[in-house]
């Protein structure tokens, strides 16, 4: 088995009135994206800055690409990206120096060429030469995402990286994320969207500074229950509490059929379909 990216045992970050992380363990395989899913104040962006080094944790131990964040800082820094929830550019450069700066900071040569991929991925080519001061407040997020991504890395630590941003490039997001992890690169990205977990290869749901559960996405939606409600033609109704439906439903209507499935299509596709329907 190869050793996980990141290895995280009894986190715990304490700030004077609150326990932001109340002793969390997990550990996130290689080349997987990797989603912290929980509502606002469940710890996600504590839990963030304890892997990249921005904060010394109260206690428990943190190891990324085998290295400590904290004793390490800047060897770590090289080989991860980070996008911080709380935006940090410069407002009077422009995009393209914005994202040239952060990539400066890792990379020498094929500098331009990185700028201009990262920058056609977050769909701001054409506003390449304007000022950040100019931009709407998801354009900015965009610039952000575009600095953690532009230079060659192993782990991309995103702290809610499509809040605010619209389904059409939440999309193209998630499609970015895949390409860098089918790169061979591990993903962490954080949402409050619970809508969001579907996209990630694993979860860890957190809530008050705990980890309240760390599985797959298809094992989650295994864990919900599901009934079939029955309306006769006279009147009465029946619910049934079943497991397999596609299995079982033949038998409780009573008829020669082996399987039956509902085949939904996703509510992005729907919603996607009606925008682009409208243009
Ligand atoms: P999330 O990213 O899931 O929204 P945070 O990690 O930002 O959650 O916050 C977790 C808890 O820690 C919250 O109760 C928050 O108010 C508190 N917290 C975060 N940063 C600080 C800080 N610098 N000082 C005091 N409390 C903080």
């Amino acid at each position: 088995m190869t050793s996980p990216a990141i290895s995280v045992d009894s986190l715990v970050k304490r700030y004077p009135q609150v326990t932001a992380l109340a002793g969390v363990s997990l550990e996130i395989p290689a080349g997987c994206i990797y989603g912290l899913v929980g509502p606002n104040g469940a710890g996600k962006s504590t839990f963030i800055k304890c892997l990249v080094g921005a904060l010394r944790p109260t206690g428990g131990s943190v190891e990324v690409l085998g290295i400590d964040p904290v004793a390490d800082r800047w060897r770590l820094r090289r080989r991860i990206g980070y996008m911080p929830q709380e935006i940090a550019l410069y407002d009077d450069l422009t995009v393209r120096q914005n994202v040239r700066f952060f990539g400066s900071a890792h990379m020498g040569v094929g500098l331009d060429a990185a700028v201009d991929r990262v920058l056609a991925f977050v769909e701001l080519t054409d506003r390449a030469d304007a000022p950040v001061h100019t931009l709407s407040g998801g354009m900015r997020q965009r610039v952000s995402l575009a600095g953690a991504l532009v230079h060659p890395l192993d782990v991309a630590i995103l702290d809610e990286p499509t809040s605010g941003v619209d389904p059409e490039l939440r999309r193209a997001f998630w499609d970015g994320f895949r390409t860098l992890r089918d790169g061979g690169a591990t993903v962490i990205v954080s949402t409050h969207q619970m809508s969001e977990v579907v996209e990630c290869d694993r979860v860890a749901i957190v809530n008050r500074g705990r980890l309240v559960v760390e599985e797959t996405p298809e094992d989650l939606i295994a864990r919900g229950a599901r009934q079939v409600r029955i309306r006769r033609k006279d009147g009465t109704v029946e619910e049934v509490p079943v497991g397999d439906y596609r299995t079982e439903l033949p038998g409780l209507l009573g008829i020669d059929v082996e399987t039956i499935e509902l085949v939904q299509e996703p509510l992005e596709d729907v919603v996607l379909r009606l925008i682009e329907g409208s243009r």
